[in-house]
């Protein structure tokens, strides 16, 4: 048998694909699975965007692009970080990729070297740790706790500094716990960053998805000294629901950004020229579909808080952002009568789907155990469903009593 290699050894399946695996097997047996371990919005893309990517088509651009992305798409990127982001970017600083994944990939293949760490807080995407480890280096994990509400404070990020730490990754709107940084967080964050000379990823996959007063702010909006040490990641597949399109973008120092392009050219080549299309499309159209998006899962927020706050033992912060809701659930954890063991998150995930058909995500898939993560990117009529049936099991569970 052929032996995987030193780092994709590292690595294995991410377990939202291996959820979505198991609710898929379970709904071909016939079984009505309520699935909240869904990474992606529940909408149609918009018709205006599927028509501009046909008109491509017909326009014949099917051919390649060059490997930074169509000089039109970088374009109408660079005026999206204008206007919306208060960032002034070249289309020479700016690289579009397949999905916000392979951005992530591509640039964080030009900046971190093997043996060196990158601060991750935690509850984190799952794929952050392993591009890290593809890469040769090391995620070093900083917890957050529901009671810092789930976000990463100056003293826990100097404490977390070691000579073998380059570079720090941080996304907000935050998958799983909906966290959004203000200015003032992002700001006292940077007076460490500058201190310890950190280059630094921000995932912004998620920006245009925030609620009530919380705004989306870009760190180097805010500091413009960290400017040339940051790349911003962000993409079209969660805002414009267009995930089957894989379109993501990089934006950062030219240097990092032609690196970065260079390992892209040598993979996909380039992404895929009618998708670069419609997403162009997507970002200089009036933007009233992401809106309409936006707010539905506002209103499913607020669902999800009505259904889950007052069952006893479950934790839950109010999400700022994303389509994620992330309770806390460690008091379901443990021994109890009569011989029921529910030791783990994944335990706990696993009766769920047994017992109250719905598929959630264990928050060790986040580093984060004891939490379960909920994607609300579901219908109202599913939503509110799955969540009775979920309230119901926990309900009857009850918190382990303490001893
Ligand atoms: N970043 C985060 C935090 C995500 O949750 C996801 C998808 O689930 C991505 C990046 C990747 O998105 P895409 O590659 O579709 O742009």
């Amino acid at each position: 048998m052929v032996k995987s290699s030193r780092f994709a050894s590292r690595i294995g399946l991410s377990p939202i694909a291996a959820l979505d695996e198991k609710v898929r097997a379970l709904t071909l047996e016939g079984r009505e699975i309520v699935n909240f371990g869904v990474g992606q919005p529940d909408f149609p893309t918009p018709e205006a965007i599927g028509e501009a990517g046909i008109e491509a088509i017909r326009n014949g651009m099917t051919r390649y692009t060059s490997p930074m992305g169509s000089f039109e798409m970088r374009e109408a990127v660079a005026e999206k970080l204008r206007t919306e982001n208060r960032l002034e970017y070249a289309a020479s600083e700016i690289l579009i990729s397949s999905g916000s994944k392979q951005a992530l990939h591509c640039i964080l293949a030009a900046v971190l070297s093997p043996g060196e760490e990158v601060i991750l807080p935690t509850p984190a995407w799952a794929s952050y740790p392993a591009i890290i480890r593809l890469l040769g280096g090391e995620p070093c994990f900083v917890e957050t706790r529901l009671e810092d509400r789930f976000k990463l404070t100056p003293e826990k990020l100097k404490k977390s500094l070691s000579p073998r730490v380059t570079g720090l990754l941080i996304n907000s709107p935050c998958n799983p716990t909906g966290a959004v940084y203000s200015p003032e967080e992002l700001r006292a964050l940077a007076a460490v960053i500058k201190d310890a000379g950190l280059w630094v990823v921000a995932d912004e996959i998620y920006e245009r998805i925030v609620f009530g007063s919380s705004r989306h702010t870009s760190l180097p909006a805010v500091e413009p000294e960290l400017r040339d040490k940051t790349a911003i990641v962000s993409g079209v597949s969660k805002s414009f629901s267009m995930t089957g399109w894989r379109i993501g973008y990089a934006a950062g120092p030219s240097e990092w950004i032609r690196t970065a392009s260079s390992i892209q050219s040598h993979q996909a080549g380039s992404a895929c020229s009618i998708s670069q299309e419609a997403a162009r499309y997507a970002l200089v159209s009036s933007g009233d579909d992401a809106a309409n998006m936006r707010a539905a899962f506002e209103r499913r927020r607020d669902i999800t808080l009505e259904l889950l706050c007052g069952v006893e033992g479950l934790e839950l912060l109010r999400p700022e952002g994303t389509f994620y809701a992330f309770p806390r659930v460690s008091s379901f954890l443990g021994p109890r009568d009569p011989g029921v063991c529910l030791s783990t998150d994944e335990d706990l995930a696993g009766w769920l789907l047994d017992e109250a058909a719905v598929a959630t995500v264990p928050g060790t898939a986040f580093a984060a155990p004891g939490h379960l993560r909920i994607s609300y990117a579901v219908s109202d009529d599913l939503l509110t469903k799955g969540l009775k049936s979920l309230r119901r099991a926990l309900v009857k569970l009850g918190p382990v009593l303490q001893q």
